[in-house]
């Protein structure tokens, strides 16, 4: 339940080995723009490589430095560093693709579900389905995560990211050269700001196609701050997001004048040039369980970190890799389950502790010196 990446994922490695499965999505159309850029790393491109037979220049954008500007423009520190950078949405119709689009059941929300001795009844709007297992991917707002574990709630970090993404062609030639080799950060008080290459809208990895993303981390307070922020410009307060388009127009005003006030130029410049910057507002869920039985939590439906090192997307996707091995190695659901949560939790919990220290250097401690591993992108900690 859930047909983002981490069920997805989930679902295609399960049909490999041999189980029925079939996804069903809330959403009444195929998901689309979501999430803008993402930092790709193995977890996340590992189904498409090993089993859809996709090479990772077909999805992502290669770059070679860690660049850090001082406020003038000028390069504070320059590392060599490989990462690679895609989208979510050329990541989603990668595997929407591969998995096809029989048995992805859109508008098919979960309404909800109970278990029995041998199967779980999933209950949806207009029927109810019998299944051995399921597995709940319903992400950060997940409605499974509230009724199983109704004491892991939303901790906000203090700060949302702003966000957005412009057509490197929309920009001035040697900016857009100047962006595209590296991921670009700019760190100043309680604030950072990263730019990235990500593919194009329709998953173009070609020069002049691209898009330049940023992501900025800033800090608003809980109540009426954070409200007032959320409240989209046709007066409907939004939960954990607000989408392109929607921010209301006194918020993207001051962002775009704190840009140029605040920012290097060339940063202030792409944040300037986005025609629908949109918002996200960061968390960190925690839970102490993932199996419950034939039922389990994947992805951000467990765990939600903030986003500081990239990997979301790569920690659903490890979910379901364990999930599978697990089912493969035991002799029924429950005993896999059982099997499969140890690490997974462990996984979950470490990284979540990683990103708050990230957070908090950042945001409010003003601690981050460029070259520090700490701040290095990854499922698991710098080494590991
Ligand atoms: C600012 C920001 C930057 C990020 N950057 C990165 C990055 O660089 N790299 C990275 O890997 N990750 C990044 N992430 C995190 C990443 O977006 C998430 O970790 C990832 O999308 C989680 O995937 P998921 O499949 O678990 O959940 P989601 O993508 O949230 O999907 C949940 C799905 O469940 C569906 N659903 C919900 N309820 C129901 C229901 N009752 N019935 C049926 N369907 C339902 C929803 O419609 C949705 O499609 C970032 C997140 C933020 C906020």
């Amino acid at each position: 339940m859930g047909g983002s990446l981490g069920g997805l994922t989930a679902a295609c490695l399960l049909h490999d080995d041999g189980h029925d499965v079939t996804v069903y999505e809330r959403s009444p159309r195929e998901l689309e723009q979501r999430g803008a850029g993402i930092g790709l790393l193995e977890s996340t491109s590992r189904y498409l490589v090993e089993r859809a037979g996709l090479s990772l220049d077909e999805v992502s954008i290669p770059t070679g430095h860690i660049r850090y500007l001082r406020r003038d423009g000028s390069v504070a520190h320059d590392a060599e560093h490989a990462y690679r950078f895609s989208s979510w949405n050329t990541v989603y119709r990668r595997l929407l693709a591969h998995w096809g689009h029989g048995r992805y059941l859109l508008d098919h929300e979960m309404v909800d579900f109970s278990q029995h001795d041998h199967t779980v009844t999933v209950g949806f709007a207009d029927r109810a389905i019998e299944a051995d297992l399921l597995v709940c991917a319903d992400g950060v707002g997940s409605a499974s995560r509230r009724t199983l574990q109704p004491n892991a709630v939303e901790a906000y970090a203090g700060y949302v990211a702003w966000r957005g993404m412009v057509p490197e062609a929309d920009l001035p030639a040697d900016l857009a050269a100047s962006l595209t080799d590296a991921i670009t950060y700019y760190v100043y008080a309680n604030s950072h700001i990263l730019v990235y290459p990500i593919p194009g809208l329709d998953g173009s990895v070609e020069t002049g196609e691209r898009l330049i993303n940023f992501v900025w981390y800033r800090n608003y307070l809980i109540g009426g701050d954070v409200d007032d922020l959320l409240t989209d410009r046709h007066g409907e307060r939004r939960e954990l997001s607000v989408p392109p388009g929607l921010a209301a127009e006194h918020h993207v005003t001051e962002m775009r004048a704190t840009a140029t006030a605040r920012l290097p130029r060339s940063l202030a410049e792409v944040v300037d040039r986005t025609a629908e910057p949109f918002l996200q507002v960061v968390y960190d869920i925690e839970v102490d369980r993932m199996a419950f039985g034939r039922v389990c939590l994947l992805g951000d439906a467990a765990f939600s970190a903030r986003p500081h090192a990239a990997a979301g997307t790569a920690k659903a996707a490890d979910d379901g890799w364990a999930l599978a091995d697990a089912l493969a190695s035991a002799h029924d659901v429950p005993a896999a389950l059982a099997a499969w949560e140890p690490r997974q939790l462990q996984v979950g919990r470490s990284l979540l502790e990683r990103t708050r220290q990230i957070g908090r250097r950042s945001q409010v401690d003003n601690s981050w010196e460029p070259g520090d591993p700490a701040f290095i992108f990854g499922l698991h900690e710098p080494g590991r």
